[in-house]
Order: structure tokens, then sequence, then C-alpha cells
């Protein structure tokens, strides 16, 4: 099963990717993930990809590109794969496709998660995540069960430099501007089945199981 989380930033597709890996046991594949570890590492990739994450814009589409190809080599993905953040513009689709093609696969479903602009403002203040395992929690949500530490590894949380509210202005027109038009795009191919994302973690995760093709 070969999907793809598609929505704005704050949606819930951290959250719902990771409910999906444990219900169909195929790997959460996130591009925001990937380049977060390379900036905390200092690769050149991480370097490169930083100012533009903090400012709140997209990293060329020939670098996360890269970083997919090479990604969806590795074995565990070869039972499917959950894609959390990629792709985010109408090349890195087309580019997505072709590899596929070439790999003998296709995308199954596009997982489009609709949540009002309003609410996403909210869900993205309030975040909190993990730097060390990536779980993600929200101040009043989902809390911690202790204030300002991870339940799954007991590290330090953190607010995303670019989840703070200046930057999610940004982030927000280059979804609409960049990112939207890929709703059209897998509308077009059949693949595409649009989900409401407000209303609890578990409701949303059922809507999802829902919307997924027969296994
Ligand atoms: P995310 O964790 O998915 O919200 O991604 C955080 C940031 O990483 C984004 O605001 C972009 O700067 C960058 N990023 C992640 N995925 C992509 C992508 N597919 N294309 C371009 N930039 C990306």
């Amino acid at each position: 099963m070969n999907l793809i989380l598609l929505g704005p930033p704050g949606a819930g597709k951290g959250t719902q990717a990771k409910k999906l890996v444990a219900e169909l046991g195929i790997p959460q594949i996130s591009t925001g993930d990937i380049l977060r570890e390379a900036a905390r590492g200092g690769t050149e990739l991480g370097l490169k990809a930083k100012p533009l994450m903090d400012s709140g814009k997209l990293v060329p589409d020939d670098i996360v590109i890269g970083i997919i190809a090479e990604r969806l080599k590795a074995p565990d993905s070869s039972k499917g794969f959950i894609l959390d953040g990629f792709p985010r513009t109408v090349p890195q689709a087309e580019a997505l496709e072709a590899m596929l093609r070439a790999m003998g696969k296709a995308i199954d479903r596009v997982l489009s998660i609709e949540v009002p602009e309003q609410a996403v403002v909210e869900r993205i203040s309030g975040r909190r995540s993990c730097p060390r395992d990536g779980s993600v929690f929200h101040v009043l949500a989902q809390p911690p069960k202790r204030d300002g530490i991870c339940d799954a590894c007991g590290g330090p949380l953190i607010q995303r430099d670019d989840d703070r509210a200046e930057k999610v202005v940004e982030r927000n027109k280059q979804y609409r501007e960049k990112t939207s038009p890929l709703i059209a795009f897998y509308s077009q191919r059949g693949v595409l089945k649009a989900v409401a994302g407000e209303g609890t973690t578990e409701g949303v995760h059922a809507s999802i199981l829902e919307a997924l093709p027969q296994r």
C-alpha cells in the first residue's frame, strides 16, 4: 500500500502517519524529518536546507526528489510506504510518478487532510516536538504526561523554529501556491480521497482507514 498524506502545515499528517505505521506496518517517510535530522547533523544537505526551512520556504525540488529516490530504494519500503510532506509541488509529484513507474509501482491512495486555516494556526502554535524520536504533542489538545518531556523517550520537547506564528503565515502561503495544486493532480489520477481533519486524532484515523483501498 503506497500512500501519500497531503494537507496544509499542522493538518496532522505526521500524527496520522505514525498511527498508520502502527496499523499497516509500513514506514513513514517524512522529508521534513529527514531534512531536520540533516540540519541537526550539520551535513552539506542540512546546511543548505536549514535557512529555507527556518524561513518557511520550500527546499528546491531536486534536493527533496533526490532524498526520496534514495529512501525508496531501502528494503523496508518494498511492501509499501506512507509519504508525509512529499510531494509538495507538481514537479515533485511528476518525478515521484516516474520513479515509481520505473520500479513497477504506483501510488494507491492520496489522503487529503482538510483543516480550516484558523485551526491550523492554533495547532501549530501549540505543537511541541521531540527532536530525538519525532514524537509530536500539543500543549492543550495532547499534552505530554510530564511538562516538556517526551512520553516515548524521556527527552526534552522543543518548539520547531518554523512553528513560530510569524513563520506559519509563509508556510501557509507556500502550501496554497505550490502544494494545493496537487489536489487536482491526484484527483485526475483517481487516487485522491478527502478526509476531514478536525476532531480527535482517533476520529481522523478512523476516517483515514475508511478511505484506504481494500486490503
Ligand atoms: P514539514 O515537517 O513537512 O512541515 O517540513 C518542514 C520544512 O521542510 C518545510 O517547511 C520545507 O522547508 C522543508 N520540506 C519538507 N518537505 C519538503 C518538500 N517535499 N519539498 C520542499 N521542501 C520541503
